[in-house]
């Protein structure tokens, strides 16, 4: 039995959560789901669409806020009631911290960023390690074996028999301790154009090459011709030429998109550590030795300032 922690929005079942599930099968398992607060009928039937046995809901006041580890006394919970000998989730910030709680508490070893699973006893996985830039092999001997799954490891595809996704409420034992560190207020982000960049299916980079913040005109063009986020080097916002959320790499974010138009960006390690997972590379650089030319699938040799405008313009008159 595999349990999979869900995380909902307000569009149902996020995308990460849907591929996770997708992975929980694979594992040739029986797959339940453990969700906690607000669920809803929308994601309740995409739960079922995604073959899901039975959801185990925890919803009350110690999670009106989120908390870590209120959650993952939920988590521990719904082990329990599930029987389950694998829990997984998906790699975002909350897979991550709640699974760490409950492997801690479990007293397991928890693999994160699994881009694939073998065998049963024991599960073998590979994962991402130092930021991206290798892979690890790892067996998981231990019940119950916790992994959070990177992004875009697998589509999200449901199951060729829907299950009955039936709900049973959870009770959970949530201690003081457990509240002190929580959420109590939240603010939203400036609007800008790095949304959803880690989900995002195209991103347009940007480094030093783009020469000042008054150098991004055609790659902002290009990044709302494409619809796609956009995504800068260390150097960028360093400078203050963009703000930090834009930042991709080891100390920024990680993508896995389709395509990555890096443009006038060298591709230091730390940087690939954060862009190693798109699945083709586009880079424009005028130097055809930089490391980002030499990894990329594709790559146009000349000055960003030429190539994106043309570029631009070849997708206007299309
Ligand atoms: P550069 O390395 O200077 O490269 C500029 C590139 O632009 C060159 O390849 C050049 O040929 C090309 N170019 C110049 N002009 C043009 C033009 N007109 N048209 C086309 N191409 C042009 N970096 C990150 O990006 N993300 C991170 O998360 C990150 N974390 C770090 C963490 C640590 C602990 C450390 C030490 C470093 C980190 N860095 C990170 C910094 C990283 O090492 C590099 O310094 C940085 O990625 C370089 O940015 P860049 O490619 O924009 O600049």
């Amino acid at each position: 039995m595999t349990l999979v922690l869900v995380e909902i929005d307000a569009g149902g079942v996020i995308e990460v959560s849907r591929e996770t599930l997708t992975f929980a099968r694979s594992l040739g398992d029986l797959v339940d789901a453990v969700v906690v607060g607000d669920l809803g009928d929308a994601a309740r039937d995409q739960l079922a669409s995604y073959g899901v046995r039975t959801v185990h809901h925890a919803t009350g006041e110690a999670f009106d806020a989120y908390a870590g580890a209120a959650w993952a006394a939920a988590v521990q919970a719904g082990l329990r009631a599930s029987g389950a000998t694998h829990l997984l989730a998906a790699g975002t910030p909350r897979g991550m911290e709640v699974l760490a709680h409950v492997a801690a508490r479990e007293d397991v070893p928890m693999a994160a960023n699994v881009l694939s699973a073998e065998g049963s006893d024991p599960i073998v996985v590979t994962r991402q390690v130092v930021g991206g830039a290798a892979l690890e092999e790892m067996r998981l001997a231990q019940s119950p074996t916790v992994l959070t799954v990177a992004g875009h490891a697998v589509e999200p595809r449901p199951a060729d028999a829907p299950g009955a996704a039936d709900v049973v409420d959870l009770a959970v034992d949530v201690s003081e301790a457990d509240l002190v560190a929580r959420v109590v207020s939240t603010e939203e982000p400036e609007p800008d154009l790095s949304g959803g960049l880690r989900s995002a299916r195209v991103v347009v980079g940007a480094g030093r090459g783009a020469g000042s913040a008054d150098g991004f005109g055609e790659l902002l063009e290009l990044t709302e011709l494409l619809d796609a986020s956009l995504g800068v080097s260390r150097v960028v916002t360093s400078l203050g030429w963009r703000p930090h959320h834009e930042q991709v790499g080891q100390t920024g974010s990680r993508i896995s998109p389709d395509l990555y138009i890096p443009c006038g960006i060298s591709g230091a390690i730390q940087h690939w550590a954060g862009c190693s997972s798109a699945k083709n590379i586009l880079a424009i650089n005028t130097d055809p030795d930089a490391p980002m030319v030499t990894k990329a699938t594709y790559a146009v040799i000349g000055d960003l300032h030429e190539v994106v405008p043309a570029i631009n313009a070849e997708i206007r008159r299309r």
